[in-house]
């Protein structure tokens, strides 16, 4: 599965001739401190290579052609070291088409009271360097981000961080291909969309297949690995007595395993990145997958439940943004509501997929009925997953556009369900449930989410610019009537963009 280590970003110093041979030597030689040092920062995961310093128009626009053909940088990182003239900028940032962002710092930290002189002066101009670039962006209506503090810096480095794990979750999306087995949940409308002005929009593609192409794939697995993957299935997992070596349904044990070994065989041959399956067309399978599914999110593939491939490609994108990170990241779905005035939760679960990155300890898995879709009874890791601040994320066709709803939650304990045996979480929503649903509702957020205890809202705020498409935020300080005027706001504004 794609990796942050395959990808690059390239960072670039802007100067000008004025300054002299001895300066821009200068200048260079701080241009690699700097890349040297945030590339040994131990929260920035993707590799920084350090380009000449920029001094020509003719060199920028070239630097920004090779950075669109090279397909393993993912973006630029751009520093304004002294004063370059803007209009120098322009040929190469028209040109550009990978996310840009604009470190505003300075070599040196502090002012040397004592020392400083017109030569360092000169010297460090980031201060009115960066505004001249930044007003460049912002006239050619170019979205980036701007970064401001000294390099060194853990915050620097942080918003740095986020800012590539982002740009490598645009570049997966862009080549990712996802695998429909069966169609849509018949009569849902937001798992519906426009796949060809998705592939426009987001770059990747959606291919539908017959479940019978898929239950070739599970038939042509070999008995011998169906015996290895139930060999781990015994060391990572508490197995259920009856699904023990001897235990009266090994059988179905034998299914679930066969069926996660001929789904990874299809998306692999296939080198798909996410997959959607709907318990409306499983011809030729004889169980909904739950165990499979909730293992293959685990190797990093996107998925989505009834046909939902927008939510498929999401949740591979977030896996990829948030690879390296603690915390895990799943499909999700807001199932049912505590609703006790003393604290109003979501509990959130899917019928079996959630992935087992979630999970707070060591899974159990065990078989029960399931009551939809009339197949036989399904396999399924059952866990409450880990704690803490976490994110639910949407995307939704809104027919002409798309839009991304994102909404900061809290992780809470678990409550004991012994009767519901599904891997499950348990969150208050920011600012509270009230707040965040009737905000979500109006946004036409979607039940089916990708949901992160790794990753934050700035990510999907960074991930919406850089696609250029809506992005609303349910967050600490979100109210109802700030939602409601962003919504009609942002539409005048979209629908401005198109003409
Ligand atoms: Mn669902």
């Amino acid at each position: 599965m794609a990796a942050l280590q395959q990808y690059e970003v390239w960072f670039v110093t802007g100067s000008q001739h004025l300054y002299g041979e001895e300066t821009l030597r200068e200048v260079a030689d701080h241009a690699r401190v700097v890349s040297t040092g945030l590339n040994a920062s131990s929260v920035v995961p993707v590799d920084i290579v350090n380009k000449p310093v920029m001094t020509t128009a003719d060199a920028i626009e070239q630097l920004c052609l090779d950075a669109n053909a090279a397909p393993n940088c993912i973006g630029l990182i751009t520093w304004m070291h002294t004063f370059s003239p803007a209009k120098m900028w322009i040929p190469g940032l028209r040109a550009l088409q990978k996310p840009l962002v604009h470190l505003h710092t300075q070599f040196n930290r502090d002012i040397p009271w004592d020392t400083i002189d017109m030569d360092f002066m000169n010297l460090n101009q980031s201060a009115h360097g960066g505004r001249e670039f930044g007003f460049m962006v912002t006239r050619l209506g170019i979205e980036r981000e701007v970064i401001v503090g000294h390099w060194e810096s853990p915050d620097v480095h942080a918003e740095l961080a986020a800012w590539m794990r982002t740009a490598a979750g645009r570049a997966a999306l862009r080549r990712a291909r996802i695998a429909r087995f069966g169609d849509n949940m018949r009569e849902v409308a937001v798992t519906e969309g426009d796949k060809v002005e998705a592939q426009i929009r987001f770059g990747y593609s959606v291919s539908g297949y017959g479940v019978g192409d898929l239950a070739a794939a599970v038939d042509a697995v070999q008995d011998s690995d169906v015996e290895r993957l139930m060999e781990e299935y015994e060391v990572q997992y508490t197995l259920a007595d009856e699904l023990k070596n001897g235990g009266e349904r090994r059988d179905s044990l034998r299914e679930g395993a066969r069926m996660e070994l001929g789904m990874l065989s299809f998306l692999k041959d296939g080198a798909f990145s996410g997959f959607t399956t709907t318990f409306e067309n499983l011809y030729g399978i004889p169980q909904l997958p739950g165990l499979a599914v909730q293992r293959l999110m685990a190797k990093g593939y996107g998925f989505g439940a009834e046909g939902d491939w927008k939510t498929a490609a999401l949740v591979h994108t977030m896996k990829v943004m948030a690879s390296g990170l603690s915390g895990g990241t799943s499909f999700m779905e807001d199932y049912t509501y505590h609703l006790h005035p003393n604290g109003m939760k979501v509990l959130g679960a899917h019928m079996l997929e959630v992935c087992e990155s979630t999970a707070a300890g060591k899974p159990s898995l065990q078989i029960h009925p399931l009551s939809i879709g009339g197949k036989d009874d399904p396999l399924r890791l059952v866990f409450d997953t880990q704690t803490g601040p976490a994110v639910n994320v949407c995307i939704v066709d809104l027919g002409h556009r798309f839009r991304v709803i994102v909404n900061s939650v809290d992780v809470t304990e678990s409550e004991n369900t012994p009767k519901l045996p599904v891997a499950k979480a348990l969150w208050k929503p920011h600012p509270d449930l009230k707040t965040a649903a009737a905000c979500w509702i109006l946004a036409g957020g979607a039940h089916h989410t990708g949901f992160s205890l790794a990753l934050r809202p700035d990510h999907f705020r960074m991930l919406a610019s850089m696609l250029d498409i809506e992005c609303i935020m349910i967050t600490h300080n979100t109210t109802v009537s700030e939602v409601r005027s962003q919504l009609r706001w942002n539409s005048t504004y979209y629908d401005q963009k198109r003409i």
